[in-house]
């Protein structure tokens, strides 16, 4: 049963990527080389979502194959992850020109593309990578600085979903420092997705009494 489900979302994933490749909702369709859907397992448990296609990836036709998307692997690879198990996408599919910043105008009219993702996958958590995802599911303006490494629970195309926001890997390409930010909060996933025990300090033995103590009548 579970791989008849697995079955039905593959196929209709791969169609709806089908369906998007010749997507010509924003003016990006003119510059870019291919629309950059996402990658990785249709059923994945845990979604990352990136900002933008990038020069390697418009080539490609796969996201995060860059510099930052070789870090997003050494990471995965850290905590026991391939990019297989998971999938990753961005919140625009085509890049920007230059890699400029994602236009508002230009969010707006992808963004349904990212839902219909995520209804389909169903994962259990979606890690978002940086400003742009982490505003558009959380909903709020809240910066990545601020909310990383804290699960927020909201409802994506009618269902709970687990958002975890941590910093864009390109940020620790530019700021070494930042790479044992991103590690601390890649650590936590394993745990997040249930993969590992939630350690439960022990009871505190109680302390012995200090002398007789008078029985306490319970009526
Ligand atoms: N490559 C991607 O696919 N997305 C990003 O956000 C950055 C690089």
């Amino acid at each position: 049963m579970a791989e008849r489900v697995a079955a039905v979302t593959d196929r209709s994933l791969s169609e709806y990527g089908a369906e998007v490749a010749g997507c010509v909702r924003c003016a990006l369709a003119q510059t870019r080389t291919q629309v950059v859907f996402g990658s990785g397992s249709p059923t994945a448990e845990l979604m990352f979502v990136g900002e933008a296609p990038g020069f390697h990836e418009d080539k490609q036709g796969v996201p995060f194959v860059g510099a930052a998307g070789k870090l997003l692997s050494k990471l995965l690879d850290g905590i026991g992850i391939s990019r297989e198990d998971v999938y990753v996408c961005n919140v625009i599919k085509c890049r920007p020109p230059g890699n400029r910043n994602p236009l508002p105008e230009e969010i707006e009219a992808c963004e349904g593309h990212l839902f219909r993702q995520i209804e389909l996958i169903q994962p259990a958590l979606v890690a978002t990578l940086g400003n742009f995802s982490t505003k558009l599911l959380s909903g709020k303006q809240a910066g990545i600085t601020q909310v990383h490494g804290r699960v927020q629970d909201v409802v994506l195309g009618g269902r709970p979903v687990r958002l975890y926001p941590i910093f864009h890997p390109a940020a620790a390409l530019y700021t070494p420092r930042m790479l044992q930010v991103l590690e601390e909060d890649f650590s936590r996933l394993p745990e997040l997705l249930g993969h590992v025990p939630i350690e439960i300090a022990p009871a505190e033995p109680e302390p012995p009494a200090a002398g007789p103590v008078e029985q306490l009548g319970l009526f």
